[in-house]
């Protein structure tokens, strides 16, 4: 890992995630320790560590991902909404220095809680083939 950043290395491919999809500036991925059923993260390839210092252009394609990839699992999934997160620093939760927001789908329902659990990776892999996006 040439930065020591587990995004980066998601990013280029050097350890695996669950893909729902990529271009060549964003990639979004299912969190392996979700909050919810289909907890996806959206990032961009190209680091930073957060909000402040992202440049104007990379934040617009990442936030225009988001809006997709959110209405691409209400459909899929289905959930009945979802929650957008963002962590910046330490003292915000954020664990992970690479620039990401979190797509939380929530269903009618279910409590409104932000607890995560370890994912089962069976379902993690079926679950981003039913989401994937051309
Ligand atoms: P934050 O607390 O906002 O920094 O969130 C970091 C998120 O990254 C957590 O929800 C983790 O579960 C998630 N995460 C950490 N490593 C990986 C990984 N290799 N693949 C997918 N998600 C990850
Ligand atoms: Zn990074």
């Amino acid at each position: 890992m040439k930065n020591d950043c587990v995004f980066c290395a998601i990013a280029a491919g050097e350890i695996p995630s669950f893909k729902v999809c990529e271009d060549d500036a964003v990639l979004a991925y299912l969190d392996i320790n979700p909050f919810t059923k289909g907890h996806t993260l959206v990032i961009p390839k190209k680091h930073s560590t957060g909000l402040l210092d992202t440049d104007d252009a990379v934040l617009a394609a990442v936030v225009a991902r988001v809006r997709k990839v959110a209405a691409r699992l209400k459909e899929a999934l289905p959930c009945d909404g979802f929650n957008i997160l963002q962590n910046n620093g330490e003292a915000a939760g954020q664990t992970v220095k690479h620039l990401h927001f979190h797509i939380v789908p929530r269903y009618a329902g279910e409590p409104f809680v932000f607890e995560s659990h370890k994912g089962d990776m069976e379902e993690l892999k079926a679950l981003a083939g039913r989401v994937r996006m051309a």
